[in-house]
């Protein structure tokens, strides 16, 4: 047992923001249903990482959180974790359309976000697809249909298939903005504002980047109420 002092102390972690909750430094002191421990003891993990150490209390509470972490850090199951156990608070019904929306910059981040949202969420019986450009749009429109719990997608597609109105965001209470520094940069700001406005603004929105320039803080500022903060290791600005 170490104090969380010590801990983000060890792991350069720091937080900001209102009664945020210790991290949960072990597997065991997540309290996660032993579904999803026994997929995170299978993939050979031993511990949390640190953005997911403290993430994790976070977002299961129910509050907005941007953190900010670099690449190869365990952001994926960061977010997609508590996504799922929010997903089981809901009992939504997936074809009225997805409970968790997260957006990602690229194909290629989108598609591994969705295997690892396969892999992970499979022993609790997740849905997922993934929507992206390149590829027809015919097999993505029938997963909608067919009803999912999470979607994955790059903001084009998504919100071209938005316009066709072809899928409902209404039911989407837990948004997701991935690698929102590298969306904002390649110019999928005015997408990800018109895909905002049709998810409820009772949702909780989590927010995940490498860099925070004044841009990214902006957007944050605009979608995320109150915030916590946590950032890993020294980030440049
Ligand atoms: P990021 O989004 O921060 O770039 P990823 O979520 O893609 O990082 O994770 C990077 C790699 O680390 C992936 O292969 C992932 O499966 C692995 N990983 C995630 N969590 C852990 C963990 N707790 N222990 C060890 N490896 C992990
Ligand atoms: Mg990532």
């Amino acid at each position: 047992i170490v104090s969380a002092e010590a801990y983000r102390r060890r792991h350069e972690i720091s937080v900001t923001g209102d009664n945020v909750p210790p991290p949960f430094t072990s597997f065991e002191a997540t309290g996660f249903a032993s579904e999803i421990l026994r997929e995170v003891q299978h993939a050979g993990f031993s511990a949390p990482t640190p953005i997911q150490a403290q993430s994790w209390p976070i977002a299961v509470k129910g509050l907005d959180i941007v953190a900010i972490a670099k690449t190869g850090s365990g952001k994926t199951l960061g977010y997609l974790i508590p996504g799922f156990i929010h997903l089981k608070q809901r009992h939504n019904n997936p074809k009225l359309g997805p409970t968790v929306l997260v957006l990602s910059p690229t194909r290629e981040l989108a598609t591994q976000i969705q295997d690892e949202a396969v892999k992970f969420g499979r022993s609790c019986r997740i849905s997922c697809t993934c929507l992206y450009g390149g590829a027809p749009k015919g097999p993505q429109l029938k997963d909608i249909d067919r009803g999912v719990d999470v979607v994955v997608a790059t903001p084009g597609r998504l919100n071209d298939i938005l316009e066709m109105r072809r899928i409902s965001l209404h039911q989407v209470s837990y948004l997701v903005l991935d690698e929102a520094d590298r969306m904002l940069d390649m110019g999928f700001e005015p997408q990800i504002r018109k895909i905002v406005k049709e998810v409820p603004a009772r949702r909780q929105t989590l927010m995940y980047t490498a860099t925070w320039p004044k841009e990214v803080r902006i957007i944050a500022a605009e979608l995320l109420i109150n915030p916590v903060q946590v950032n890993i290791g020294n980030v440049n600005e």
